[in-house]
C-alpha cells in the first residue's frame, strides 16, 4: 500500500528529497523503505537499512526517550522528537525526526519518519544552554547584583538573587523600570550614563539605589550592552560601595578638618615632599616668620635654617627617613626681619599606600620664650655651680679633715685634706663605711657616738684613730653634727684635725718643761752647792800649803781633787740648764768619734762587746766639740748596756742629702713603742742604777745643734740616728 502511496503520490519527492525518508512496519518497527538521502546524510545505502529497527541508530542515551515518545506518539497522531543518530562511520549527529502514522482502513499499518539534520543548530543551542547555565551559575551565587535591562525601556528581565540586599524579591522586581530603584537625585544623570553606555557598549556609574524601606546604599555599576537582532540588553553588574563612600568622606572630611587644624594652628604645619621640597605650609607661618605660605612653597627653604643649625638639621631629617620614626629638634630659623627664632620642630615621614617614603611633614612651634627661660635657668643653674664650686673650694681649702656620711655611715663626701691625709682617693672613701677607716681599738667607741649623732644627741669633742692608706695611724680630733634634710637626720658631717703631730709636740712640750724645770733646779742646786764646795776647797787648799798639816798633805790633795771631781759631775748636771750657751766651730765629727773610740772600746771590751766604727765621708759641721763627745758617750753607753754580752755596737756616720747622719746601732731586745714616747724624759730609767739622765742629755744638745734624733727599734736592735743639717748648720 505504501510503495501505492510512494509511487502515486509520494515517491518523487521520497527519492529526491535532501531529508531522509524512511518507512516502518508498525508492528516490528523495522524499516521496510530508506530514501536515498540516507547515502548522503547518514553514509548508508538505503538497501542497507532496510529491515533495521527503528532505534537501532539512535544514540543509546536517547534511544529510551525515544521510544518512550513513539509509543505515546503513535496513539495521537504525530510526534517528533530530537535525539542523536548514528552516521556509518560510527560517529552521532544530531536530527530531527517527525514520525506520520499511515492509516489504512483505520488501523495503522506503518510509519513514515522525516529525518532532518540539525546537528550544527543543536550544537550552537548546547553550547548557549551551557553558557547560559555558566552564567547563571555566577549570577546566581555572585555577591555583586546582576541585572539584565532591557535597552529599549530600562526594564528588569532579570536579577540575581543578591537583589534581596534590596529586600525585593525577583518577581517584585522583574518588568519594573530600573530607574524606580535609582535614587531621586542620581535618576537625570542615570538616564544620561544609560544612554552613554548604549551608544558606548558600556559604562559605568556611582549612584544611590534605594532600598525597599527607602533608604539608600551607595552602588558602583558597570553595564555592558548586548545586542542581537531581535533584542537589545544592558547587562549590569552593581557593588555596594558605601563602606568604601563612606571611608571616602571620613577621609575627605578628615582631611578637611586636618586643614582646618592646620590652617588654624599657632604651630607653623609644613610638609615636605620625597625630594625634601615644600608642598604645603599652614597659614601660621606668616605670625611665626613673616614669611607666607606662597613664599615657602615649592622650595626647600633650608637657607633659613640658622647655619650653625643647618647639618643637625638635615642629619635629623635624614635620621627619620632612615629609621623611618619621628624626630624632634630645634633650631633657629630666620625671621623675615632678619633676626633668627627658636623654632622647636617635631617631625614624621609620610609614607604612601604601598608603605613607601613620600615626604616628611613637620609640626614647627616657637620656643623663644621657653629657650629664654632655659637661658636663664642656666644662668641660675650657673651660679649655683659658681656656688658649688665656691663652697667645693671652701672644703677643699680646709685645713681639717672634712667628711660627711648618710644614716647607713657610708662616706658621702670627703674634702681634700682628707684625702691627702689618708692617702685614700676620693673614689676609694665614697661609699665605704666611716668605720673601715677607723683604728680597730677604737671602732665601738666611734660606732656608738655616731649612733648617738643621728639620735641627735649632743655628743663631746672626742679622738679616735684613723688608718692611713700606708698603714700608718692618725690619731684625730672629731667634731660632727648630724645633717638635717626635710625635718629629718640623714646623716652627719664631721669635721675633725688630725692631732698626730700636736699630741707629739705636746710630749715634746712636757719634755722640754720638765728639762727647764730641772735645768733650772740643776742651776740652783748647782749654785747652792758649789759656793759650800769653793769654800771647803779654799780651805783645803789653806790647810794643804799649812806646814802643821804637811803630814797630812796628801789626804788633803785627795780631798780637792774629789771636791773637782764633784764640781765636774755638776758641770755636767748643768748641761741641763736651759740657756746653756754651745760653742759651735767647724769640725770634723768622724774626728771626735776616732778621738773617742780608744776610751770606748776599752769599756765595751771590760764587759765583753765590740765597738766597731763605720765612719764615711762627712763634710764639717758646725759643733760644740764637748757636747757632742758627751751625745755619743750617752748614746754609746746605752747601746752597750742593751746590747747582750759577745754582741757589737756599730758607730756610722753617713752623708746624705746636705745632712750628715750619726747613728749608733745595738744588737738589744728593741724599745717598746709606748716607751718611746717617754725617753729623754728626766728621770725616766728602766735600769735599776740608772739615772733616767743620759738621754734627756742628749735631747738637749741635739735640740741645741738644730739636729734630729729618729730611733729605729725592733727586738732585733735600735738605732739611735741624730741628723745634722749641714745647710741650717752653716749659715
Ligand atoms: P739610763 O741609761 O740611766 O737608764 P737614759 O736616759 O740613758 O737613762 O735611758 C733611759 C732609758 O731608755 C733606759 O733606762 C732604757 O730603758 C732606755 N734606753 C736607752 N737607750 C736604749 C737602747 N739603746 N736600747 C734599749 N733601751 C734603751
Ligand atoms: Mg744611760
Amino acid at each position: 500500500m505504501l510503495f501505492d502511496i510512494l509511487k502515486f503520490g509520494y515517491n518523487f519527492i521520497a527519492e529526491y528529497s535532501s531529508e531522509i525518508i524512511d518507512v516502518f512496519d508498525r508492528d516490528s518497527l523495522t524499516c521496510i523503505y530508506a530514501s536515498p538521502a540516507n547515502k548522503k546524510i547518514l553514509g548508508f545505502e538505503p538497501e542497507e537499512l532496510i529491515g533495521q529497527h527503528c532505534l537501532e541508530l539512535a544514540h543509546p542515551e536517547d534511544r529510551e526517550f525515544v521510544q518512550e515518545l513513539l509509543q505515546e506518539g503513535l496513539t495521537k497522531g504525530t510526534i517528533s522528537a530530537e535525539y542523536r543518530h548514528r552516521k556509518k562511520d560510527g560517529s552521532y549527529f544530531w536530527v530531527e525526526s517527525w514520525g506520520y502514522p499511515i492509516k489504512q482502513a483505520g488501523q495503522t499499518d506503518y510509519i513514515l519518519v522525516i529525518t532532518r539534520d540539525i546537528h550544527e543548530r543543536k550544537l550552537a543551542e548546547t553550547a548557549l544552554q551551557l553558557s547560559e547555565k555558566r552564567y547563571r551559575l555566577i549570577s546566581e551565587n555572585a555577591r555583586d547584583l546582576i541585572c539584565v535591562i532591557d535597552a529599549k525601556n530600562f526594564k528588569y528581565l532579570y536579577t540575581s538573587p543578591s537583589y534581596n540586599l534590596l529586600d525585593y524579591a525577583e518577581e517584585e522586581l522583574l518588568g519594573q523600570s530600573c530607574f524606580n530603584l535609582i535614587h531621586q537625585g542620581d535618576r537625570p544623570l542615570a538616564f544620561t550614563k544609560l544612554e552613554e553606555w548604549i551608544k558606548k557598549g558600556w559604562g559605568s556609574y556611582k549612584y544611590r539605589v534605594l532600598k525597599k524601606d527607602g533608604s539608600f546604599i551607595w552602588f558602583e555599576s558597570v553595564g555592558r550592552l548586548f545586542e542581537s537582532s531581535d533584542s537589545s540588553e544592558i547587562i549590569v553588574i552593581s557593588r555596594d560601595i558605601s563602606e568604601s563612600k563612606r571611608v571616602e568622606e571620613a577621609l575627605r572630611s578628615s582631611k578637611e578638618r586636618f586643614r582646618e587644624i592646620t590652617d588654624n594652628m599657632l604651630d607653623v604645619i609644613v610638609m615636605f615632599n620625597r625630594d625634601g621640597v615644600v608642598n604645603y605650609v599652614s597659614p601660621s607661618c606668616q605670625n611665626l616668620f613673616g614669611y607666607s605660605p606662597e613664599v615657602l612653597q615649592a622650595k626647600t627653604n633650608l637657607e633659613l635654617v640658622h647655619f650653625e643649625d643647618r647639618s643637625h638639621f638635615i642629619h635629623v631629617v635624614n635620621q627619620a627617613i632612615r629609621k623611618q620614626s619621628p624626630v624632634r629638634l630645634e633650631f633657629r630659623c630666620r625671621h623675615t626681619r632678619g633676626y633668627y627664632v627658636w623654632l622647636e620642630a617635631a617631625g614624621n615621614i609620610l609614607v604612601d599606600d604601598n608603605n613607601n617614603y613620600k615626604g616628611l611633614v613637620f609640626a614647627f612651634r616657637d620656643i623663644e620664650a621657653r629657650k629664654q627661660a632655659e637661658q636663664k635657668a642656666l644662668t641660675n643653674e650657673s651660679r649655683v655651680i659658681e656656688q658649688y664650686n665656691f663652697l667645693n673650694t671652701v672644703f677643699d681649702n680646709m685645713n681639717e679633715f672634712c667628711y660627711t656620711y648618710d644614716e647607713n655611715y657610708n662616706i658621702t663626701f670627703v674634702n681634700k685634706k682628707t684625702t691627702e691625709g689618708t692617702g685614700y682617693s676620693r673614689e676609694e672613701m665614697i661609699g665605704q663605711c666611716i668605720l673601715d677607716f677607723v683604728h680597730p681599738d677604737d671602732r665601738e667607741m666611734v660606732r656608738s657616738l655616731a649612733r648617738q649623732r643621728l639620735q641627735n644627741i649632743d655628743i663631746d669633742r672626742y679622738e679616735h684613730r684613723l688608718l692611713c692608706k700606708n698603714g700608718q695611724e692618725l690619731l684625730v680630733h672629731i667634731k660632727g653634727s648630724p645633717l638635717v634634710n626635710n625635718g629629718k637626720i640623714t646623716g652627719a658631717v664631721i669635721v675633725c684635725d688630725d692631732i698626730t703631730e700636736y699630741k707629739k709636740l705636746q710630749s715634746e712640750m712636757t719634755r722640754l718643761d720638765q728639762m727647764h724645770t730641772l735645768g733650772e733646779i740643776a742651776a740652783g742646786i748647782a749654785h747652792e752647792i758649789r759656793n759650800p764646795m769653793t769654800t771647803v776647797n779654799g780651805f783645803l787648799q789653806l790647810l794643804a800649803r799649812d806646814e802643821d798639816f804637811s803630814e797630812k798633805k796628801e789626804y788633803l790633795e785627795i780631798m780637792i781633787e774629789e771636791l773637782n771631781r764633784a764640781n765636774g759631775i755638776i758641770g755636767e748636771f748643768l748641761n741641763l740648764a736651759r740657756n746653756k750657751i754651745v760653742d759651735l766651730e767647724a769640725c770634723q765629727i768622724n774626728q771626735i768619734i776616732r778621738f773617742l773610740a780608744p776610751l770606748l772600746q776599752a769599756d765595751a771590751f771590760l764587759s765583753d762587746r765590740t765597738i766597731i766604727l763605720k765612719l764615711g765621708d762627712v763634710p764639717d759641721l758646725l759643733l760644740d766639740v764637748k757636747e757632742i763627745r758627751q751625745l755619743i758617750i750617752n748614746l754609746v753607753r746605752n747601746a752597750l748596756e742593751a746590747t747582750p754580752r759577745g754582741g757589737m755596737v756599730e758607730i756610722i756616720t753617713q752623708h746624705e742629702n746636705k745632712a750628715v747622719l750619726l747613728s749608733v746601732r745595738d744588737q738589744g731586745k728593741g724599745i717598746p713603742d709606748e716607751m718611746i714616747e717617754k725617753l729623754g724624759t728626766p728621770f725616766f730609767s728602766t735600769k735599776d742604777d740608772g739615772t733616767g739622765l743620759g738621754l734627756a742629755i742628749c735631747y738637749g744638745i741635739i735640740e741645741r745643734h738644730k739636729a734630729k734624733l729618729h730611733i729605729d727599734s725592733s727586738p732585733s736592735g735600735t738605732t739611735f740616728t741624730v741628723k745634722f743639717n749641714c745647710q741650717s748648720q752653716l749659715t
